[in-house]
């Protein structure tokens, strides 16, 4: 038998990224045989099929080499889900997270790996973007919902930080214990504690394919790590509840001392009107809050598994079993 060296699990999700298939697949042997100099690891791939609907799988288990395995899942299940069903997977020392879209170098992953690998006290080394090329507005607007959900809770969820990150393999099974639906990574990773280091990183630039961050999925993906993350959404529903309540009775009060007083006829139409367009439409909004906090229970209330595998490619060349 061959001597066991301790392995560096590399998670990968792809969703209909078969462009960048092969270029990936060799940024990840050149990763391997640095891994492997540098640090005597052993290297074992993990790529999760995330519901693709080009022939990316394919061409992926043509180009990768050495020791892999291509978890292909029923159909897209997000990003976030399919970071966890390759995590699943992993058995070795470390697991390094990363996406197949080339936007995530070599260089930043070297670096967290020397970072861990050299620090004993440290049992993450997460990527934290700088966002030079982010407009201001969106800078802000991250900036106000880090603030946001970070104001109720004993961790903190650190801004501009992703899946791209290097893990001990005591975190990895603290995050696969965590089996949340709805999951919203950035705030699991808090939540879990450890010892964590952030490094700068700037992602590189997309050279195939396209995001699949629309406007429309950030500011869903922000409601997702509200209603998973924090109160404070209910709480200035509570509030506005009683701002508007107060109004309310200051307004009624000044309206009975002006007929009881000075007999001034109540003319009501439009502060009735404004009040009842202010009110409904401010009920509504927090009733879909609300709503939202009931998704959330219901959907993690279903005893469904977080996803489903279709089935499982594998190539090693070692005719190991992966991890071992
Ligand atoms: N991805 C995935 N499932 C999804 C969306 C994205 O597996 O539903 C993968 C995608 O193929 C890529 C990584 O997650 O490898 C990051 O996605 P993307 O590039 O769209 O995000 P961005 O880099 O713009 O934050
Ligand atoms: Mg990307």
């Amino acid at each position: 038998m061959a001597e066991s060296r301790p392995v560096l699990d590399i998670v990968a999700p792809f969703l209909n990224e078969a462009q960048s298939a092969s270029a990936f697949a060799a940024l990840l042997d050149k990763l391997e045989a640095e891994v492997s100099r540098r640090f005597g690891m052993e290297v074992h791939k993990i790529l999760v099929d995330d519901g693709s609907r080009d022939d990316g799988a394919e061409r992926f288990s043509q180009a990768l080499s050495g020791s892999w395995e291509i978890v292909r899942l029923s159909r897209n299940f997000g990003k976030e889900v399919a970071v966890l069903a390759g995590l699943d997977q992993s058995r070795g020392a470390m697991a390094l997270v990363m996406d197949a879209d080339l936007q995530h170098s070599m260089d930043t992953s070297l670096k967290m790996i020397t970072e861990l690998v050299e620090n004993p006290d440290i049992d993450v080394v997460y990527a934290q973007n700088d966002r030079r090329e982010a407009s201001w507005r969106r800078s802000q607007l991250a900036k106000l919902f880090y603030s946001l959900i970070n104001s109720s809770q004993r961790f903190d969820i650190p801004e501009n930080a992703g899946d791209f990150r290097v893990m001990r393999g005591a975190v990895v099974r603290a995050l696969t214990s965590l089996r949340d639906k709805r999951r919203f990574n950035k705030g699991l990773f808090a939540w879990a504690g450890f010892r964590q280091k952030a490094i700068a990183y700037s992602p590189e630039n997309r050279v195939t394919g396209k995001s699949k961050w629309s406007r429309l999925n950030l500011i869903a993906f922000s409601l997702e790590g509200f209603t998973s993350f924090s109160v404070i959404p209910l709480r200035i529903i509570s509030l506005s509840g009683m701002l508007a309540a107060l109004a309310g009775i200051i307004y009624g009060a000044k309206v009975f001392f002006e007929v009881m007083f000075y007999g001034i006829a109540v003319p009501g139409y439009p502060s009735l009107m404004v009040a009842v367009v202010l009110l409904g439409g401010l009920n509504l909004t927090l009733l879909g809050l609300i709503g939202e906090y009931v998704w959330v229970t219901l959907s993690e209330s279903k005893d469904r598994p977080v996803y489903i595998v279709r089935d499982v490619v594998r190539g090693d060349v070692s005719g190991r079993p992966p991890g071992a």
